[in-house]
């Protein structure tokens, strides 16, 4: 099985792009930003316990995510691999990744990044909260919490991967989105 992670600041379009590359690759896309999301909406207990963390712009906790991660890869099958989204956002999280990988005597294929300049996230995001309605991204302390956030907690695992060669950077900067797209398709194809 393959197991990309598709890796990026708030905004960099994951969700927007994981729809052509899972199709393409037969994976599995798995959003935690999106399970978390349901998890709110279905008024679970581990929903309640997210909203506010959400909410805020901060991370849920890594037990959190990392039990949702590892619930998908034990229910699917008929894939040949998983499109990891919005996942791992820590270096703990890494490391659960793989151990949990590990088990499976599976391991990370490769990390696709899709990079944006911190202004551009702001504008994405306000794209996003017209279309989307989500409450993170209406509210401009938020989204710089989570850009902090992802600075500070997510970009070390740029040298993480990158350590292990598994590190494969491109820029989502042109106008379009089917622009954008093709170029994460075009870095996919130079992968293996
Ligand atoms: P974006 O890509 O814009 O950051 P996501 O849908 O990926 O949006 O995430 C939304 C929110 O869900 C995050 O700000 C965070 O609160 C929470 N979240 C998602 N994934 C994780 C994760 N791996 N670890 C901790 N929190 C997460």
């Amino acid at each position: 099985m393959k197991y990309y992670i598709l890796f990026g600041p708030p905004g960099a379009g994951k969700g927007t792009h994981s729809g052509a590359i899972s199709e393409k690759y037969n994976l599995k896309h798995i959003s935690t930003g999106e399970l978390l999301r349901a998890e709110i909406a279905a008024g679970t207990e581990l929903g309640q316990k997210a909203k506010s963390l959400i909410a805020a712009g901060s991370l849920v906790p890594d037990e959190v995510v990392e039990g949702m991660i590892e619930n998908v890869f034990n229910t699917v099958k008929d894939y040949d691999g998983f499109l990891l989204d919005g996942f791992p956002r820590t270096l703990a999280q890494a490391e659960a990744l793989d151990s949990i990988l590990a088990k499976r005597e599976e391991c990370v294929t490769a990390v696709v990044s899709i990079m944006i300049p911190d202004e551009l996230i702001y504008k994405r995001i306000a794209n996003r909260a017209a279309i989307e309605g989500r409450a993170d991204d209406a509210d401009q302390s938020v989204i710089k919490h989570r850009i902090d956030t992802y600075h500070s907690q997510t970009e070390p695992l740029i040298a993480y991967y990158k350590e292990q060669g598994k590190y494969f950077e491109v820029e989502v900067t042109a106008p379009t989105i089917e622009e954008n797209r093709e170029r994460v398709l075009a870095l996919m194809e130079t992968i293996e």
